[in-house]
């Protein structure tokens, strides 16, 4: 450990438009470096085939998300596509065991966690550009012609905020892993940043608590 301390995760933000690939780099991210988790976020949408309540969200009812705001067990929410979906309360004790802690959130949520916690970093990741996006979009086989023409229209509007991040990284076909060893580039040199030692100093060098 090179940092001069590092009690606590890193709060990483990651957003990206349909399409951008951002959750294979995020899966590369978990798969690689045993200190990133995933924030598991709870959703009103159904699952889709293959994912499972818990690990690639906490699926609820309606009734259910609404409680949890009431509760106070939310953080960030946003209305998508007729679903609620938030990051949990919950998750954030993930960052206390010093795991850094992936949202991969929309637009809105990303900077509502801005806000709320400015020493999060968040990354945009970026189609290298909208030829690629469109041919992701068609490739994947599942969106009709009108769908493909809202998720383009919806895209470009959401790179219009990447100046509101505090990283930009491009991810190119078939080289996902380029763009998530960049995202861990990130954190590491976040991880030395003199900032996050408030108080080391202090405690390491001049006995003072
Ligand atoms: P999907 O339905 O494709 O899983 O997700 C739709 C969008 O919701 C994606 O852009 C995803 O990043 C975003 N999303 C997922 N979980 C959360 C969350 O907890 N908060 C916010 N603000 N957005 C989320």
């Amino acid at each position: 450990m090179t940092t001069l301390e590092s009690p606590k995760g890193i709060l990483l933000v990651v957003s990206g438009a349909a399409g951008t690939g951002k959750g294979t780099v995020n899966a590369i991210l978990m798969k690689e470096h045993d200190d990133f988790v995933f924030s598991v976020s709870a959703t009103t949408r159904a699952p889709r085939p293959g994912e499972v309540d818990g690990r690639e969200y906490h699926f609820m009812t309606k009734e259910q998300f609404e409680e949890q705001i009431r509760l106070g067990g939310v953080i960030e929410y946003t209305q998508y596509c007729g679903n609620y979906y938030g990051t949990l309360k919950s998750e954030l004790r993930k960052l206390d065991e010093g795991k850094n802690l992936i949202l991969e959130i929309e637009v809105e949520g990303a900077m509502n966690i801005k806000r709320l916690f400015p020493d999060s970093v968040a990354v945009f990741i970026l189609p290298p550009d909208a030829v690629t996006l469109r041919n992701r979009l068609v490739n994947r086989g599942t969106n009709t012609a009108d769908d493909i023409e809202n998720r383009m229209k919806r895209a470009l509007d959401e790179f219009s905020l990447v100046e509101h991040y505090d990283y930009a990284v491009v991810n190119h076909d078939g080289r996902a892993k380029e763009a998530a060893d960049a995202i861990y580039a990130i954190v590491k040199s976040e991880q030395h940043k003199a900032s996050r030692a408030e108080g080391a100093m202090n405690r390491l060098f001049f006995n003072q608590e």
